[in-house]
C-alpha cells in the first residue's frame, strides 16, 4: 500500500489559489491605469473569480477531510486485510483457494504440510490431482452439484431481482453437506480428510468466481474409530461368544436341572415306594443302630411285639431275647460290620410285651456309607411262631403216636411171643389169656389207626361235609342205638330229651361226635348212673348237650382235652380204652360245620359236653 503524504493533492490545490489571488491582487494594483469601464469590467471579473475562488477553498477543504477519513479507512482495511492473512496462513486446518474448475489458486501454511507440498508447487494445480482415482468421480460430483447450486440461486436473484445476501457484489454458496474424502499426496501417504467447501460468485454473470476448500486432516480420527471399530468388533464378537457360551451353559443347566428334577423326582418316588414298602410290609422291619438301639420301626413289628413305636425307639434289639441269645446276637453284628458275612439269618426266641415267647425268624444285613464305612442294619422279621407250634404239635403227635401204637404192638408182640415159645403149650388157660390180649391190643392198635387216619383226613379236609336237613332227633337216635350195648354193659341208662329241631349237617359226620361223647361219658361214669342226651333251640345256633355223673374233668384240663393225645389220666387208655383222639376228631368236625365246642365240668359230680351248630 502507498504510504499517506501529506502534501498531496489537496495542498497543491491551496498554493494554486494563494497563487491565484496573489496575481488577482497584482492585476488590481494595475488597473488603475486602465479605463473605468475597462477597470469596472475587471473589478467585476475578479470579484468573480475571488468567489470561485472562495468556493474551490471550500471543496480543496472538504476533499482534505475526505482524503482524511478515506486514508483512515485504508489503513482499518490494511489491518483487517493483515488480520485475515494471518488467520489463513496459521489456521490449523489447510485451506485451498481454487477457481471453478478446481485449480488451485492460494494455499495456507497448513496445505503445505498435509499435501506435503510448496505452495508455490500447489498453486496451479488441478486439486484434483491430490484425490486418489477411486475418489475422483465423487470429487467431480460434489463440484458440479456445486456448479448447480450456484446457477439456481442465480437465478432466483434474477427473477426477484434481490440480492438476498445484502448488497455484496459476491454471493458465497455452502455445500449444504460437508464430507469425507481422501487426499493422496504426491509423496507421502494417502489420509483422510473432512472437507467443507463454499463457492463465491458474480449474481449477474452466474459464474463462480472462487472455491475455498477447508480441509481438515481426520485421519487420527479415523484411525481411532476404526480402532474403536476394531475393539466394538471384537467385542461384539466377544459378546457373541460369550452368550453363546453363556446360552450352552444355561442349556446345560437346564438339562441338569430337568435331570436333577427327575432325579429327585425319582427320589421322592422311591423314598415314597420305600416309605410305603416300610409301613405296610407284613413283616417287621427295623433299622438298627450299631449299638444295636432302634432308629426306625414300622407298624408290623410294634404289632408283632406288642410295643409302640416310640417304646420301641427308647430299646435296643438285646432286650428282646433272652440274654443268652444277646450275646450270639451281638456277634453275629459284630461279623456283619467286619465284613465276614453279607447277612445274617436267625431264628431265635424273642418276647413279647405281654411276656409270651415268640419265634422269629430275622434277617440282617448291614448298610455302609460311599467310603464304605458301617451306618446301620436292616431287618426284617418274620413271626414263624405257628410254624413252630405247628412242628412242636407234628412232632409231639409223632412221638406220641409212636407211642401209642408201640404199646399196644409190644404187648400183642409179649402174648404171641410167650405162646409162640411153646411155654404154654400145656397151659391153656394161659394161652387162652394171652390170645385174648392179642386179640384186645389188636382192636385197639386198629382203632388208634383209624383214629389217627379219621383226624388227618379231616383236619387236611379230606372228608368234604355232605350236609343234608336233618331231624336232630334221628342224629341221637342212631348215635344212641350205636352205643347201647356198651351202655348196657355198664349197667347205665340212656336219657334223650326228644325236641323237633332240624339242622342242616353231614349226619354222618354228626353222629361220631356224639357217638364219641356218649361213648366218653359211658365210660367215665359209674356204674347204673345215667348219661342224658338233649338238644335246645338258642338264638341262631342249635345246642347239644352230653351229661354224665361221672368223675368230672379237672379245670386245667378241660381245654386239653381237645387237643391230641390228651388224657386227664394216662392210664385211661389202659384201663378204659381210648386213644385220646376223640374229642380233637369232635372239635374238627364241629368247627367244620361253623360250631363250637366246649365241657363244663365238676370234678367228682360229672361233666357236661356242649356243642353249636348254626341254624341254617
Ligand atoms: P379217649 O379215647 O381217651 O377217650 P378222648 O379225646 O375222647 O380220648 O378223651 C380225652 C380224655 O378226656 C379222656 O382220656 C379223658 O381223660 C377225658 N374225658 C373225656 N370225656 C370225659 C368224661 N365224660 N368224663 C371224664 N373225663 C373225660
Amino acid at each position: 500500500m502507498t504510504p499517506y503524504r501529506k502534501d498531496k493533492p489537496e495542498m497543491g490545490l491551496e498554493r494554486q489559489i494563494q497563487g491565484i489571488q496573489v496575481r488577482l491582487n497584482a492585476l488590481r494594483q494595475n488597473a488603475e491605469s486602465v479605463s473605468v469601464p475597462s477597470r469596472t469590467l475587471l473589478e467585476e471579473a475578479i470579484a468573480d473569480l475571488n468567489s470561485t475562488l472562495e468556493e474551490l477553498q471550500a471543496t480543496a477543504e472538504e476533499l482534505s477531510q475526505q482524503n482524511i477519513e478515506l486514508l483512515a479507512t485504508r489503513q482499518d482495511l490494511e489491518a483487517e486485510r493483515q488480520r485475515y492473512r494471518t488467520l489463513f496462513e496459521l489456521a490449523p486446518d489447510a485451506y485451498l483457494v481454487t477457481d471453478a474448475k478446481g485449480i488451485i489458486q492460494a494455499a495456507n501454511c497448513a496445505s503445505e504440510i498435509l499435501f506435503q507440498l510448496h505452495r508455490d508447487l500447489l498453486v496451479g494445480k488441478l486439486l484434483v490431482m491430490f484425490v486418489p482415482p477411486a475418489g475422483r468421480p465423487l470429487f467431480r460430483t460434489q463440484l458440479e452439484r456445486l456448479t448447480e447450486l450456484v446457477s439456481q440461486d442465480s437465478t432466483q436473484t434474477a427473477e426477484t431481482g434481490e440480492n438476498d445476501r445484502g448488497s455484496c457484489t459476491t454471493l458465497v454458496r455452502h455445500l449444504s453437506q460437508d464430507w469425507e474424502m481422501q487426499f493422496q499426496p504426491r509423496k507421502g501417504q494417502t489420509f483422510s480428510a473432512a472437507l467443507s467447501i463454499c463457492a463465491k460468485y458474480e449474481p449477474d454473470s452466474r459464474a463462480i468466481s472462487s472455491i475455498h476448500w477447508l480441509i481438515r486432516d481426520i485421519s487420527d480420527r479415523k484411525r481411532a474409530e476404526e480402532t474403536l471399530k476394531q475393539s466394538n468388533q471384537q467385542l461384539e464378537t466377544r459378546v457373541t461368544q460369550r452368550t453363546g457360551e453363556l446360552s450352552q451353559v444355561n442349556t446345560q443347566l437346564q438339562l441338569e436341572l430337568s435331570d436333577r428334577k427327575r432325579a429327585q423326582l425319582a427320589l421322592l418316588q422311591s423314598e415314597e415306594l420305600f416309605r410305603n414298602a416300610f409301613a405296610f410290609a407284613v413283616n417287621g422291619l427295623a433299622l438298627v443302630g450299631l449299638d444295636r438301639h432302634f432308629l426306625r420301626v414300622n407298624p408290623s413289628l410294634c404289632r408283632l411285639l406288642g410295643y409302640t413305636e416310640t417304646e420301641l425307639l427308647t430299646m435296643t434289639s438285646d432286650q428282646l431275647i433272652e440274654d443268652s441269645e444277646a450275646e450270639r446276637q451281638r456277634s453275629e453284628l459284630n461279623q456283619l460290620v467286619l465284613g465276614e458275612v453279607q447277612s445274617i439269618q436267625t431264628e431265635r426266641r424273642y418276647f413279647h410285651k405281654l411276656g409270651y415267647p415268640l419265634w422269629i425268624v430275622a434277617s440282617t444285613s448291614l448298610v455302609r456309607d460311599f467310603q464304605s464305612e458301617p451306618l446301620y442294619f436292616v431287618k426284617q422279621m418274620q413271626d414263624v411262631t405257628e410254624r413252630r407250634i405247628a412242628e412242636q404239635v407234628k412232632t409231639d403227635f409223632i412221638a406220641i403216636a409212636s407211642h401209642e401204637l408201640r404199646t399196644p404192638l409190644a404187648s400183642i408182640r409179649g402174648s404171641l411171643g410167650l405162646l409162640a415159645s411153646g411155654n404154654l403149650d400145656t397151659k391153656a388157660e394161659s394161652s387162652k389169656q394171652m390170645l385174648s390180649v392179642a386179640a384186645l391190643e389188636s382192636e385197639r392198635l386198629v382203632r388208634l389207626v383209624d383214629d389217627i387216619l379219621s383226624l388227618d383226613r379231616l383236619e387236611a379236609q379230606k372228608l368234604p361235609l355232605e350236609r343234608q336237613l336233618c331231624r336232630a332227633a334221628d342224629l341221637m337216635n342212631r348215635a344212641t342205638q350205636s352205643v347201647q350195648s356198651l351202655a348196657e354193659e355198664r349197667n347205665i341208662a340212656i336219657t334223650l330229651i326228644p325236641n323237633e329241631i332240624e339242622v342242616w349237617v353231614d349226619p354222618d359226620r354228626i353222629i361220631q361226635v356224639l357217638i364219641n361223647l356218649l361213648n366218653n361219658a359211658i365210660k367215665f361214669s359209674p356204674p347204673q348212673s345215667s348219661v342224658a342226651l338233649g338238644v335246645q333251640t338258642q338264638t341262631e345256633q342249635v345246642l347239644f348237650q352230653v351229661r354224665d355223673r361221672g368223675r368230672g374233668i379237672p379245670a386245667s384240663k378241660t381245654e386239653a382235652i381237645f387237643g391230641r393225645f390228651q388224657q386227664v389220666d394216662s392210664s385211661d387208655t389202659r384201663q378204659i380204652g381210648g386213644t385220646g383222639l376223640g374229642l380233637a376228631i369232635c372239635r374238627t368236625i364241629v368247627q367244620q360245620h361253623g360250631g363250637h365246642i366246649w365241657v363244663e365240668s365238676i370234678e367228682g359230680e360229672g361233666s357236661t359236653f356242649y356243642f353249636t351248630l348254626p341254624i341254617m
